[in-house]
């Protein structure tokens, strides 16, 4: 009957809860765990933190990530075996074809790893899924759960381990882990996306003994000289400011960061200085990159990130955080962005 097999389908193509992967946890597996490109504190710190948790099963656990990552994640206990697809892709590749759980965390679709998307598309490995970006590609994962009105990923894997019965085997180095993508994706506790579950998270992880100054620490004051230099040339000379639209723009030429020595996770950050300006309600940041020229949106209130990287610059995220890009010039794709907020005038006042 055509409709049973259109039901199915539909079945067998549809994401089912993650919590029907709990019963199969202790019976050994291998495993590789991957997140988005240049990895941030929350994607890197729920890979180690999951990966951490899963070897104390007898998993055989890689951490993939699709490239290379910011200095400032590497205090992370595991960040010097994570294997970076860019340069080790035959090593890689081998891994993912006999693996036979493939996690995937804090991305939504596989087009956001990059180089790694065909590859993660064409394993034979369950995939599962653990995300909290808008309007999430379900139709690819076996397993998952998404959840855009939580925190970070972080706190979905410590509500994953918690469901899984065995918060008992998070230790400090789990902790420090999460606790780094908490701090990271609520901007230190202040987005709205900080509700009493992550208070009560953080507190269970202190009982546990974390030590959540050297996660600062790791994360905020471990850059060189030349980035904050950087970030001094850039909030005097790249930052534009509309006060008609309560929207800032910066955009930075390649000229500046190759004159700065700008490395992966220098840039981390910068987008959201201007939102402290009075008034201003969206950001734009754009930098020239060699590929493509990689946008970052971050707003307050009723402005809605996601919707406008997605109508506007190829990308998508949260509602008030959200990243694109643009093939054209920088000349261009910052021309397209003062054309466009305009023609969003009325939601930006
Ligand atoms: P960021 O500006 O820090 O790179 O990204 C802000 C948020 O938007 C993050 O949650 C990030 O994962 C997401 N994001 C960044 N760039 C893109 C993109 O090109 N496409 C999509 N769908 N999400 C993005
Ligand atoms: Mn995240």
């Amino acid at each position: 009957m055509p409709e049973l097999q259109t039901f199915a389908y539909f079945c067998a193509c549809f994401m089912q809860p993650i919590q029907e992967i709990v019963p199969l946890l202790t019976s050994p597996k291998k495993i590789a765990i991957t997140m988005h490109q240049k990895p941030d504190a929350d994607a890197m710190g729920s890979a180690l933190a999951l990966s951490h948790f899963l070897q104390q099963f007898g998993h055989e656990v890689t951490v993939i990530s699709p490239t290379n990552w910011a200095r400032w994640v590497d205090w992370m206990d595991g960040a010097a075996d994570v294997l970076d697809y860019e340069t080790g892709k035959a090593a890689a590749d081998a891994l993912l074809d006999n693996v036979d759980w493939a996690f995937c965390l804090d991305f939504n679709h596989f087009s956001r790893t990059k180089n790694l998307a065909p590859k993660l598309a064409s394993i034979p490995a369950t995939k599962i899924l653990i995300d909290h970006h808008e309007q999430p590609d379900v139709a690819s994962f076996h397993y998952g759960i998404s959840s855009p009105a939580k925190s970070c990923t972080c706190e979905m894997v410590y509500d994953f381990i918690v469901a899984s019965g065995h918060r008992d085997k998070i230790n400090t180095i789990v902790g420090e882990c999460l606790y780094a993508g908490v701090v990271a994706d609520t901007g230190s506790f202040r987005f709205s996306s900080t509700h009493a579950s992550v208070h009560h998270m953080v507190a269970y992880l202190k009982e546990q003994g974390l030590d959540h100054t050297k996660v600062h620490e790791g994360l905020f004051d471990n850059y060189l000289e030349n980035r904050l230099r950087f970030l001094g040339h850039v909030l005097s000379n790249r930052m534009e400011v509309f006060y008609d639209l309560n929207v800032a723009l910066i955009a930075i030429p390649k000229t500046d960061l190759l004159r700065y020595g700008i490395k992966t996770g220098d840039t981390e950050g910068l987008v959201n200085y201007p939102l402290s300006i009075q008034g201003i309600k969206l950001v734009g940041f754009v930098i020239d990159r060699d590929e493509e020229r990689k946008w970052s949106f971050r707003s307050k209130g009723s402005f809605d990130c996601n919707t406008f990287a997605r109508t506007y610059f190829e990308g998508g995220g949260h509602y008030n955080a959200s990243g694109g890009r643009d093939s054209n010039s920088l000349q261009q794709t910052v021309e397209k962005f003062k054309k466009v907020i305009y023609e969003n005038k009325s939601i930006l006042q």
